[in-house]
């Protein structure tokens, strides 16, 4: 397998740390708001690496944070608490905020077939944790107290800007043009370890600590929690590529700060999904969600096509038009792999025409996660004269990983149906639609009443008809 490392700027073979496990880092959302659909191509991009890795062999143990504390406005430290601000448009508590929004993000998660991580660390419950880390940190001289906040130095840990590659003489510069300066800082990229002095004084998350009552900063969470659930040495860690310069720059001073040692092997940083108005983000232009997808009538797995269909590390222009055709192309490939839904794949010899289509799919994989070249093998197992059993059996190997419910009808709708059935479903359903395109709509109606007899049920949609079997 080879991957992209943001670290080295080259696609490198991947070898973890130890063969045995694959440890993997999500930085997951911070649960102010939904999650909009460029936060969801970073995390479906994310299930493709999980999925690709477990289909390779590899055991994977994967963590995910959920940020409910600690985030301000800006990424650096500056602005208001999102937590907060939440709760107050929202007349709700923080914690309610948080509850509320880390469930819509895991329903939306679920729509879009992307896995729930084994771990899912909630920030708030890593306090001491927190607290021990920064003393350690302390302990090796990496920090200081200005204004009540405990900071990190950053001019104490060497190769700061190994992972962003960045001028820190520029950016002194852009620092103090664009945003008001935090004086108390001795280098401007430092951070807050942890708060004491708000400027936020309804802030209702508070905890006792050697530097007075306050809450963490928002980077230490990823160090801690990663550092407590997978050890000293991390294979993967992932994110947007928003947070090279400032959150994982500061991840990794504190991680090897702290251990005295290199820590993540691989940084897998995803593109950013962009609109009109530029990266899509919440706070600027239209703030687009998974319900506002249904709303507007697409499946989510469209989207999920539609996002497999681009490279992670290639920006991604949004528009509705291009999802529509998305959604267009999805609908045809499943109404194409419909007949393959009730066919057993046990005990399935692969021919060598086969076996060569799932090689070709699992390279595209290894290399670099290509899933749009990945996914027309899909449409070459398609078109193939293979056997219909092995081409069931093909789709639902790729499946695995593209998690396109490609023979989703298999539990629900087509158990006890034979092959020959769900092609005789298929052709009446293209006839009717023929005949409805001619005006036929007595023939149409017909052949409703006819599937509906043997317990079929026609939806028709937008984007075409969908069927599924009642059940008796
Ligand atoms: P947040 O909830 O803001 O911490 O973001 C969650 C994840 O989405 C992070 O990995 C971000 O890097 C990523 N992200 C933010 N905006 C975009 C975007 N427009 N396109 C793709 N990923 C994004
Ligand atoms: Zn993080």
């Amino acid at each position: 397998m080879k991957l992209y490392n943001s670290l080295t700027r080259s696609v490198e073979k991947f070898e973890p740390w130890s063969p045995e496990k694959v440890s993997l880092y999500t930085c997951g959302p911070t649960v102010y708001n939904y999650a909009h659909i460029g936060n969801l191509r970073t995390y479906i991009h994310e299930d493709i690496l999980e999925k690709t890795l477990e289909y390779l062999g590899y055991n994977v143990d994967r963590v995910m944070n959920i940020t409910d504390v600690g985030h301000l406005e800006s990424d650096a430290d500056e602005g208001e608490d999102k937590m907060l601000l939440s709760a107050l448009r929202e007349k709700k508590t923080i914690w309610d905020v948080a509850e509320y929004y880390t469930e819509a993000f895991f329903k939306d998660c679920e729509k879009l077939n992307i896995k729930k991580p084994e771990v899912i660390a909630k920030a708030t419950d890593y306090i001491e944790a927190y607290i021990e880390f920064i003393q350690g940190l302390e302990a090796k001289g990496y920090t200081y107290v200005a204004n009540g906040n405990v900071y990190y130095d950053i001019s104490k840990f060497e190769g700061y800007t190994k992972l962003s590659k960045l001028n820190l003489d520029t950016l002194k510069i852009a620092h103090r043009e664009d945003v008001e300066e935090d004086t108390h800082k001795k280098n401007p990229q430092d951070f807050v370890l942890w708060f004491t002095k708000s400027k936020f004084e309804k802030q209702a998350m508070k905890w006792e600590s050697p530097w007075g009552m306050g809450y963490p900063g928002w980077h230490i969470e990823c160090s801690v929690i990663a550092l407590k659930n997978l050890g000293e040495r991390l294979d993967i860690h992932c994110g947007g590529v928003d947070h090279i310069p400032i959150h994982h720059t500061n991840e990794i001073a504190q991680t090897e700060g702290y251990t005295g040692k290199k820590w993540t092997k691989y940084w897998w940083h995803g593109e950013f999904l962009i609109d009109h108005s530029g990266k899509m983000s919440k706070s600027s232009g239209e703030f687009l969600t998974v319900s506002l997808l249904e709303a507007k009538g697409f499946d989510p797995l469209s989207y999920r096509y539609y996002v497999l269909n681009s490279h992670y590390r290639k920006q991604l222009a949004f528009s509705f038009e291009s999802l529509e055709m998305a959604e267009k192309a999805y609908v045809k490939l499943k109404e194409r792999t419909a007949p393959f839904t009730s066919i057993p794949t046990d005990d399935v010899q692969l021919s060598k025409k086969g076996l060569s289509l799932l090689e070709a799919f699992e390279s595209f994989l290894r290399d670099d996660l290509n899933t749009a070249n990945a996914i027309t093998v899909l449409y070459e197992v398609l078109k193939s004269d293979a056997l219909d059993q092995e081409k069931a059996f093909l789709i639902q190997k790729m499946d695995q990983v593209l998690s396109l419910d490609l023979l989703e009808a298999k539990e629900s709708s087509a158990t006890e149906l034979s092959d020959e059935e769900t092609a005789e479903i298929v052709k009446l359903i293209e006839e009717r639609k023929t005949a409805k395109k001619e005006k036929n709509f007595a023939r149409a109606d017909a052949i409703r009443d006819e599937l509906k007899e043997k317990g079929i049920e026609l939806m028709d949609t937008p984007e075409g008809t969908t069927w599924k079997k009642q059940n008796q």
